[in-house]
Formats: C-alpha cells, structure tokens, sequence
C-alpha cells in the first residue's frame, strides 16, 4: 500500500503543476519548492491508494491544497493540507512529517487527524451544537479547522461517488456541524458551497428540480439583468463613483429555505434580481445609496446598514431592494473592497494578500487581532456582541468537550476530573462513583479530562463521596454536592453522640429517657431554638448545648423519683464516631489511656488524656466535662507521638524504622533536628492501643543508638 521511501513512479498531476504556478504569485521559491517536496513525499505514501471515483488518492489532498491556496493561506498550512491523511491512510509518522516538514506542520497533520478520529453520533440539535464547539475546543491552531473545512468541501465536490446512504450521513454532518463553523469563522464561500452541496445529496429530486427551475429562469432573464446592469452602472457614473458592479446569482438552498420559511412560490423568489457594488471607500457605499434609491424606488423596509452595525462574523455592507422596471424587486449589496474579502473569507481574509514576509507564524494572534477587530466594530449590538463571545471562548477554549458511553456529549469547565464529570452525569452517579474508565482505560478520579476523552464511571452502590475530592473538583455542583453530603454525614453523626450525651445526663439525674413525652420534646426543642428534637441532639452532639444542662431542664420535680436510681453510665468511645468525637492534637489519647470528655462548641465530643495540661485548664467549666471510658474491641489505628534521642549514626534512620515496621506499626510523618554526637527524632505513629505502644518503644529501646525514648504529649 505504502511505497515511503521509494522514489515516486507516477507523475506529477498536471493540476499540481497549476497549483503551485498559482502560488509562486504569492509564495516565496524556497516555500513553493518545499511544497512540491510535500506533495512528492504524499504522493509516494499514498501511491497504490485510489479514491471511490478511481482518481489517484493524491489528487484529494491536492484539492484540498488548492481551496487553501484560493484563500492564500500560508505555505505550512498548504504542505499540512497536501499530507494531511498520510498519518490516518498510511503509515507516516508525527515524527517523520516533524523531521522533514518542521513541527508546525506535523502539528498541523496530527490536529486534523485526531479531528478525523471523531464521529459525530447522535441528531439532537443541542448536540450538534456541542460537537461544533468540541471540534473548535480539539484544534488549537484555527488553521486545522480551515484545513478540515477544506477536506469536507473537496469530499462534498466529490461524495457522488459515494453509496446512497452515506452520502447522506455525510451531507447531513456536512450541513449540520461544518457549515455552521464555516459560517461563525465568516468564511462565506465555503459556507454556502458546503449548503447547497449538503442540499443537493438530503433531498436529490428537490435539488434537481429547483436547479432546472433555476438555469431555466435566468436564461429567460439574462436579457434583464444585463439592461437593469447597464442602467445602475450609468447611474453610479453620473454621481462620480468608480463602481464594480455585478450580477449575483442565489444559492440554490437559500432559495429553498426562503420558499420553506416564508411559503412564497419559486417564482416569487427568483423574480428578485440581485446585484453587488462594490466602491472605494465608506463615503462612496452612501453616495451609491443615494444615487440608486433616486434611480429606483426602495421599498420601504428593506434598508439594512450592515457597515454600521456589522453582522457578528464581520460582515459588514449596505442592503437594499428596490423597485425596478416592470415591477421587479431588485436587492443590492453596497461594500468596499475590504468589506467584500471580509465577506467572502472571514477569518482567513487576514492571510489574503498580505505580504510574503509577515511573520506568518502565529495565528493565534491573528484570529486574535480578527476577533478583537470585530470587537471593536460591533459597539452597540448585544446579540452580536453575546455570538462572538461565544465564538470567543470556541476558538480560545475554556471548556473541554467528552463523551458520555452513550455518545452523548458533555460540556465541562477546563481543568475538570472524573468526578466532575460523574456529578455532571448524575448526583447518584458522583455520589457514588469508585473509578473511571477513559478511552476504555482505567483512571484515577482525580484525572484532568482533555476534549475527545470518552468517559466511563464505575460506581458501587456502597460507596460514598471522599472529603479529598474536594481538593481537585472545579465544577459548582460537584463542590456543592460533596459538601452536601458531608453536613449530612456529620448531622447523623451529631445526632447519635447527642443522643448518648443526653442519655448519660439524664441518668445522673434520675430521670429515664423513655419517659419524656413528645410534647415536652416540642417545648424544648422550641426553646432551645431547634427546628426538631434530632436538631437538638444533633446541637448537643456538636456542643452548642450542654447535655448537662438540657437534662435538668427536663428532670421537672416529681418524674425524676421514677427514674433508674444511682446509674452513673459512661460514653464509651469506640473510634467509630466519625466526625462528631475527636482525639485532642495536645494530648492524643490512645486506647488505655484514662481519658475524659469535653463538649466543645460547634465541635462536638473532644477526648483529652485525664491529666493533660489542658484539662485542668478549663476544669472551671464542669458542665462541658463528661465520664468517657473505651470501648471494648476498638478496631482502628490512633496517631501518637514519640521523641527519640539517638547517637548519630550512619543508617541509624534505618534502623529505628525498620524496628517501627516490625513492631506493626506505620510511620506518618518523621522530623528531626540537631547535627552533633545526637539527633532527636520525633515520629508521629499508628497505633492500635497503648499495649501496642508499649511493643514498639519495647523494640526501639533494643536498639543500641538509641539514648532516649519518651511519648510526647502536648
Ligand atoms: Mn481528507
């Protein structure tokens, strides 16, 4: 298939010797003559290959050029469009496009490949929209989109050679997805070429039809057209303005569309002349106004100044009909030169004519000046102003585009992860999600999504949101959604422990929490500002109300003699609390440790070691201090804190760690200072109880560096 490398059999096309002829005229020799070494090297890696219509494959890319060049589109634009499908067809490199042609152009390839990889699916129209703007997104050199434009046009030129059906996915995609961004990019040529095309091969009889209707009427008119034509360039004379004027001829689907939108007749439509003008300058498009709505009566309405208030993809020009002889409409368009290149290729008007030595390079900054020019042109019309913004961020993308399993596809800020686009799929779904699968592959959550990514989510129905996602989601609603359920979580969690707190507070007075009424409940939640009584245990459980105090409150004189007698119950604290009990940073009390409460606001059940400085800091308030006792199997790992003085030694690190690992427990964090005969080490550690605690420092003291050994607490 591939004949890389050999030195070429065929011939050059004669249409690739008129392409580079016409391009000498705007090209330096030493572009043009590298031209001709890319389509050499194409024509060798795609020599074998044949188009449907049996033309040798390299007179597509050839086509392709020559649109370009048309648009005087510079010289790596034009080998990029010349080996623009030796990546996908043939076996060619990025690299070895890279070392030939230069990393622009191999980059100018591989964008328009990886366009070509993605296959517009589903027919909704918002999704049509989306997958404009994800093709915008994936080109980051607007000159892939002027290549893939390029492409779908020459393949339009020639999809006859196509079977029935897929001429007609593909004129569909045509009309739906590239000629809109033809449109948007101002390139108007293209745009309407790419309708009627697209036109010709959804609805072949309507196609044939008006196309005969059409040939047809304006044989019976040519006479017409050429007296109205002969009349207004008099007029224009008269005034003193040097005028080009031509007849235009309508596209074929716009009339369609005319007849479908405003149910007028064919006759109705093709009965309108239209004529363009095109003079020097501003002053002179009015002077020509003026002098043909003295020639023939406009017709009241009809008048659009597009030079005051541009289109939004720039085009600018005046627009009028006018009553001409017989009664025949007659639409003018009125512009200068610079309007009418503007018109006829939007963004790519900037590379017309320009001379050869601007630095042709960064195109970027050329669309750049293109939007900004026509900023600064559109001054007072919101719409056009909200459709380039738009346009904005599609050039210049600040969104990522992907693909749901579905085919369906997903907008997203820049910079979103997995889990964005999980709580983007659905809240059950984010909620939820364990892992995903992009392009198939398997991915941490935490991954950044780029545009084209197609994007599974494995879920699993236990699973719930990790505080940690919130350091990388950037999308609101996974953010809020995470928050949510964390409240939530803490808000069950609170209620439970305030549960226990009061429970315990009533028993020290007497009183059996069984026997307080609903009603009393409804008294105090209101009092003590509650919504509910779960509001109010969950407050107890966070500390906003003291338990002790609450359940004086409810041991009224007279139940309290009812009640379980001397029960001074416990918290017992297993470790399974979550976020409503926390171990105090001072002290880090550990299983074993005797240890005491202390009910802190907004922060629930804080566990002190008994004799930890700040216990009896604080003894004054003994309504905030409550009897806690460990559980019995405690099943999870504390943080503690030990010092260790050791001789320093080479690999004494080394070995006080490995004695740690032994002994079953895990380091969290090691610090340590001095340089001298010492080092001091301080580990923080997991444990599992102070019996635990006791096995490690067991094993460090064996080690005969080590001077000194203590757990260190606040
Ligand atoms: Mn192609």
């Amino acid at each position: 298939m591939q004949a890389r490398g050999l030195p070429s059999s065929s011939a050059t096309l004669p249409e690739a010797n008129f392409l580079f002829h016409e391009l000498s005229s705007y090209l330096k020799r030493e572009d043009v003559s590298e031209l001709q070494n890319a389509y050499l090297f194409s024509q060798s890696a795609h020599s074998g290959q044949f188009r449907k219509s049996g033309e040798p494959y390299i007179s597509h890319p050839l086509a392709v050029a020559s649109i370009l060049g048309k648009l005087r589109l510079d010289s790596q634009t034009l080998a990029a469009a010349l080996l623009h499908d030796v990546m996908e067809d043939t076996h060619v490199s990025k690299a070895e496009i890279s070392d030939r042609f230069g990393k622009s152009v191999a980059e100018l390839v591989d964008g328009v490949s990886k366009l070509d990889k993605i296959e517009f699916q589903t027919h909704a129209d918002a999704q049509a929209e989306n997958f404009r703007k994800m093709l915008l997104a994936m080109a980051r050199d607007v000159r892939v989109i002027l290549i893939k434009l390029a492409d779908r046009l020459h393949n339009m030129r020639t999809l006859e050679a196509m079977r029935p059906e897929k001429r007609r996915r593909i004129a569909r995609e045509t009309m739906e997805i590239y000629a809109p961004i033809a449109n948007r990019l101002g390139l108007n040529n293209i745009y309407h070429e790419l309708q009627d095309l697209s036109f010709r091969y959804l609805f072949p009889t309507r196609y044939r039809v008006l196309n005969n209707a059409t040939r047809a009427a304006r044989g019976n008119r040519r006479e017409m057209v050429t007296k109205i034509l002969d009349t207004i360039k008099q007029r224009l004379k008269a005034a003193g303005l040097d005028a080009e004027v031509t007849g235009r001829e309508k596209q074929l689907y716009s009339i369609y569309k005319k007849m479908v939108e405003k149910h007028l007749t064919f006759s109705e439509i093709l009965d309108i002349y239209g004529f363009r003008v095109i003079v020097k300058d501003v002053p002179s498009c009015y002077i020509a106004l003026g002098a043909l709505h003295s020639l023939y009566n406009p017709i009241p309405g009809k008048f659009k100044d597009y030079i005051a208030i541009p289109k939004a993809n720039g085009y600018q020009s005046l627009h009028s009909t006018l009553w001409g002889p017989y009664g025949t409409p007659i639409e003018v368009q009125i512009r200068t030169p610079e309007m009418h290149r503007i018109a006829e290729a939007g963004v790519a008007s900037h590379w017309l004519y320009k001379s050869t030595d601007a630095d042709l390079n960064d195109l970027h900054m050329k669309t750049h000046q293109w939007l900004q020019s026509l900023l600064e042109t559109l001054s007072d019309s919101t719409d056009s102003l909200e459709f380039l913004e738009h346009l904005k961020v599609d050039l210049f993308p600040g969104e990522v585009y992907v693909f749901t399993p579905q085919g369906k596809i997903l907008a997203l800020p820049k910079e979103s992860t997995a889990v964005d686009f999980a709580y983007a799929v659905h809240t059950d779904i984010g909620d939820c999600c364990v892992a995903a699968k992009i392009n198939g592959e398997n991915a941490p959550l935490r991954t950044v999504l780029r545009s084209g990514d197609r994007v599974e989510i494995v879920t699993a129905s236990h699973a719930k949101p990790n505080p940690a996602w919130l350091n990388y989601v950037v999308t609101g609603k996974a953010r809020s959604h995470i928050r949510h359920f964390l409240k939530t979580m803490q808000y069950e969690e609170s209620a439970k422990l305030g549960e226990r707190l009061l429970n315990q507070a009533l028993m020290s007075v007497k009183v059996d929490p069984q026997t307080i009424s609903e009603a009393q409940w409804d008294k105090l939640a209101r009092e003590s500002g509650a919504k509910s009584k779960k509001d109010l245990l969950a407050d107890m459980g966070l500390g906003k109300h003291l338990p002790a105090v609450i359940a004086r409150r409810l041991a009224t004189p007279g139940e309290s003699d009812s009640g379980p007698n001397g029960i001074n119950d416990v918290i017992t604290i297993l470790g399974t609390e979550g976020m409503a009990v926390q171990f105090a940073k001072c002290c880090r009390p550990i299983p074993g440790d005797p240890v005491i409460g202390f009910i802190k606001k907004d922060q629930g059940l804080v566990i002190h070691i008994h004799d930890c400085p700040a216990v009896s800091k604080n003894k004054g308030n003994s309504d905030n201090w409550l009897d806690v006792a460990w559980g019995k199997s405690i099943d999870r790992q504390f943080e503690v804190s030990i010092r260790l003085m050791v001789a320093n030694e080479r690999g004494v690190l080394a070995r006080v760690a490995a004695a740690i690992a032994e002994a079953g427990s895990n380091i969290d964090n090691v610090a340590m200072e001095g340089d001298g005969v010492y080092t001091t080490m301080n580990f923080m550690l997991h444990v599992r109880n102070r019996h635990h605690l006791a096995q490690v420092m067991r094993r460090l003291r064996r080690i005969p560096e080590v001077a000194k050994i203590s757990r260190q607490r606040g």
